[in-house]
C-alpha cells in the first residue's frame, strides 16, 4: 500500500489524511506542536464550500455540531448608522450547508478526533527539517528528516505545514516567502458587554481607523476581531503582549461611536496574530513532495477562505493520487486543477484587506452597502467561490 507522510496536523494535515484514507492510501500525520498547533485563539468561520467538500469524506458533521451559524452580515460605518445588510454569501438552502464560525483550535480538535476514529496516526513533537529522495532497486521512497533526530520513510511527502512552511523551501530554496501585510488580526471573547447583537449575524464596522467585526455565540458570548496594524516584529508569538494589544485596539475605535471599543475593553484576554499572504508559488511538487494549504497559497484572512481552500486542496490532491499512477502525475494533475483558484482567492482577500485598511487619511475606504444578494440567499456573486463543489 503506498505510504504517504502528511507535514502539519493543522486543517490541511488532518483532511488530507482523512482523504487519503478513503482514496486506499495509507498516511501518517508529523505535527511540529507536542499538543496541537501554534496560534490557536483566533476564530474563523467555514464556508459551503469547505465544508461540503468535508462531506465528501463524510466529515462534515463534527464540524457542523462544534459550530454556530453565521446567516447574515450587516455593515456599521464609525457612526454606527447601518450602511447595509445582506445573507452571507453561500447560506445554506435545503439539504446545503452554510457557513459555519467555530475556534480554530476546535476545528482542529474535531478533525483530530475524526482522524483518530478512522485509525490515523498522529506524532506530535515531529518538526519536519529536511527530506530527501532516495531511489532504491525496489523504488523511489522520501525519507524525511525531524528536529529530534528521528526519520520516517515513504512514498510520498505532503507538506500541509502552514504559511510557514518548510517543505516550500525544500521544494525550492528560492520560494519567495509569505508577505507581512502590515495587519495583526487581534481576536476576543466577552460575555460582560451590554452591546446588542443579533444571532448568526456578524456586524461588520468600518471604524475611522480601523476595522472591526463580531458576531454573538448561541450561549451569548460575543466574538470580535480587529484589523490592527503593526510591524512584522510585532507579529511574532508574544512579541506584544496581550494587554497592549487591547490597549492598542480599544484606543483604535475610541473616537467612534460603536460597540467595538466597549467590546475590546470589557475583554479580559486577547491574541493576535500575524496576517500573512502568498500571492503565488512557483514550484508546487516534485518527484516525490507537494505542498497544499497555507504551505502552497496563504490569503490575508479577510476572505476567510484559508481552511475552506486546505480543504478544497486536501480532496482533490487525494483524487488525483487514487487516479493516477505515479505521485508526481498526480502532483501535477492536482497543481493544474488548483492553482488558478487559490491564487484567485489571494488576490480577492487581498482586496478585501485594502478596503478595510485606512487610506491616506487614516480612515478606511466608506464601503458601498453590500451588495443585494437574490431572494433565497444564494451566493449570486459569489457563487465562484462558495459555489465550489468536488465530486468524488
Ligand atoms: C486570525 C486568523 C483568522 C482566520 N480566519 C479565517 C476564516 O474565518 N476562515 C478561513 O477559512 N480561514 C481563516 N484563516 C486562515 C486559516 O486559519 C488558514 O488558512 C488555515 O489554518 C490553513 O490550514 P493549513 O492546514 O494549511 O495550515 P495551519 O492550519 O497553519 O496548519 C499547519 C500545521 O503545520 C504545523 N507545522 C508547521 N511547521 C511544521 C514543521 N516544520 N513540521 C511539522 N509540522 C509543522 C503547524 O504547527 C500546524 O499545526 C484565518 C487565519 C488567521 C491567522
Amino acid at each position: 500500500m503506498t505510504k504517504a507522510l502528511i507535514i502539519g496536523g493543522g486543517i490541511a494535515g488532518a483532511v488530507t489524511a482523512m482523504a487519503l484514507h478513503k482514496a486506499g492510501i495509507d498516511a501518517e500525520i508529523f505535527e511540529a506542536y507536542p499538543t496541537g498547533a501554534d496560534d490557536v485563539g483566533a476564530f474563523l468561520v467555514v464556508f459551503a464550500n469547505g465544508l461540503e467538500a468535508l462531506r465528501v469524506i463524510d466529515a462534515h458533521g463534527p464540524v457542523v455540531a462544534a459550530s454556530f451559524p453565521a446567516q447574515r452580515v450587516r455593515v456599521l460605518d464609525d457612526h454606527g448608522e447601518q450602511l447595509g445588510e445582506r445573507p452571507i454569501a453561500g447560506t445554506g438552502q435545503g439539504t446545503g450547508l452554510g457557513p459555519r464560525t467555530l475556534r480554530r483550535a476546535t476545528l482542529y480538535q474535531v478533525l483530530h478526533a475524526e482522524a483518530a476514529r478512522r485509525g490515523i496516526a498522529v506524532r506530535h513533537g515531529k518538526r519536519l527539517t529536511g527530506a530527501e529522495t532516495v531511489h532504491t532497486a525496489h523504488g523511489t521512497k522520501v525519507v524525511a528528516a525531524f528536529a529530534d533526530g528521528s526519520r520516517a520513510e515513504g512514498d510520498l511527502l505532503i507538506g500541509a505545514d502552514g504559511v510557514h512552511s518548510v517543505t516550500r523551501g525544500l521544494l525550492d530554496p528560492a520560494a519567495p516567502r509569505p508577505r507581512y501585510t502590515g495587519r495583526n488580526t487581534v481576536c476576543g471573547y466577552t460575555r460582560d458587554t451590554a452591546a446588542q447583537l443579533a444571532p448568526d449575524t456578524y456586524t461588520m464596522i468600518f471604524g475611522k481607523r480601523a476595522f472591526f467585526g463580531c458576531t454573538r455565540a448561541p450561549d451569548g458570548e460575543i466574538w470580535w476581531f480587529a484589523n490592527v496594524p503593526g510591524t512584522e516584529r510585532d507579529a511574532g508569538p508574544g512579541a506584544v503582549p496581550a494587554a497592549e494589544w487591547r490597549r492598542r485596539t480599544a484606543a483604535l475605535f475610541a473616537d467612534d461611536d460603536t460597540p467595538a471599543a466597549g467590546l475590546v475593553r470589557a475583554t479580559d484576554r486577547v491574541v493576535a496574530s500575524g496576517a500573512y499572504d502568498l500571492a503565488t508559488t512557483p514550484t508546487w511538487y516534485d518527484d516525490t513532495m507537494v505542498i497544499l494549504g497555507d504551505a502552497a497559497h496563504a490569503a490575508a484572512p479577510n476572505a476567510a477562505q484559508g481552511a475552506s481552500m486546505a480543504i478544497e486542496d486536501a480532496l482533490v490532491l487525494a483524487i488525483c493520487l487514487r487516479d493516477r499512477p505515479d505521485p508526481r502525475s498526480a502532483f501535477a494533475a492536482y497543481e493544474e486543477l488548483r492553482r488558478e483558484r487559490v491564487e484567485k482567492v489571494v488576490a480577492a482577500s487581498a482586496g478585501m484587506a485594502a478596503l478595510a485598511a485606512p487610506g491616506p487619511g487614516g480612515r478606511p475606504a466608506r464601503p458601498a452597502p453590500p451588495e443585494r444578494r437574490t431572494a433565497d440567499g444564494s451566493a449570486g456573486a459569489d457563487d465562484w467561490l462558495t459555489g465550489y463543489r468536488i465530486a468524488w
